[in-house]
C-alpha cells in the first residue's frame, strides 16, 4: 500500500515552509540542519535536541505520545490514567532519564513537560489535522490524530567543558522506542547522532 507515502506527499505546504524540505526520507538522515522538530512523528522514533549555551546545557526531547504512554488520546480508563500519571512523573525526574557526565557538574535548573495527549489539542504546533478537510487518510495507527510529548531540561554546569557523554535511559522505560535521533550543538561540535536500542551512550 502506498497510502502512507501518499499521505506524506500531501502534507500541507505550510508545514514545509517552516521546516527543511528533506522531510519524508528524513528519519535516518544525518545531514539535516539541527533542531528540526514537530513534524508528523513516527512511532518508535524519538528526537533529542541537545545544545550548549555558555555554561548551560539544554535538552529537548520530542516523542510520540504512543512511545511514552502507548496511546494518543486522553486517558479514559483507570489503567490509562495510571500509566499516564506514572510516565509523566517519570519525565519530570530528569535524573532517571539522563545521566550527564559527573565531571561536568551539571545541575538541573528547570523542567518543562508538555503533552497533547491529555488535552484534546492534538499537535497544535501544526494544525493540519484541523485545517485541512481533505486529510482523510488513516494510517496504520489507531487514530489519524497524533499526540506528542515535549520535554525540556535546562541544566547549569560547573565545568561544561568536561561534558562529552550523556547516558540516556529512555529505552529502559519507554520500551516501544527503537531509535533516538540526536541533534547536538556545542561550542565545539555540531552533529547528528543516532542511537538504536539498546545503546545508551551519547558521546561526542
Ligand atoms: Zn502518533
Amino acid at each position: 500500500m502506498n497510502a502512507s507515502l501518499l499521505r506524506y506527499a500531501l502534507l500541507p505546504l505550510s508545514l514545509y515552509s517552516i521546516m527543511s524540505f528533506a522531510h519524508d526520507d528524513a528519519a535516518h538522515q544525518t545531514s539535516e540542519p539541527a533542531f528540526r522538530q514537530h513534524q508528523a512523528h513516527v512511532h518508535g522514533v524519538v528526537t533529542y535536541n541537545l545544545a550548549q549555551d555558555g555554561d548551560d546545557f539544554l535538552v529537548e526531547i520530542s516523542s510520540p505520545g504512543h512511545d511514552v504512554v502507548g496511546f494518543e488520546h486522553p486517558p479514559t480508563s483507570k489503567e490509562e490514567q495510571t500509566i499516564y500519571q506514572q510516565r509523566m512523573a517519570l519525565l519530570n525526574a530528569p535524573d532517571k532519564i539522563l545521566t550527564l557526565l559527573p565531571q561536568a557538574q551539571c545541575k538541573i535548573e528547570h523542567i518543562d513537560v508538555n503533552d497533547t495527549i491529555a488535552n484534546d489539542d492534538h499537535d497544535h504546533d501544526h494544525d493540519h489535522d484541523h485545517d485541512h478537510d481533505h486529510d482523510h487518510d488513516h494510517d496504520q495507527n489507531e487514530s489519524h490524530q497524533h499526540a506528542s510529548v515535549n520535554v525540556q531540561y535546562h541544566y547549569h554546569c560547573g565545568n561544561i567543558a568536561q561534558l562529552n557523554t550523556i547516558t540516556s535511559h529512555w529505552f529502559e522505560y519507554f520500551t516501544t522506542t527503537q531509535t533516538l535521533n540526536i541533534n547536538l550543538l556545542t561550542d565545539k561540535v555540531q552533529t547528528q547522532l543516532e542511537l538504536s536500542k539498546p545503546d545508551q551512550q551519547i558521546q561526542w
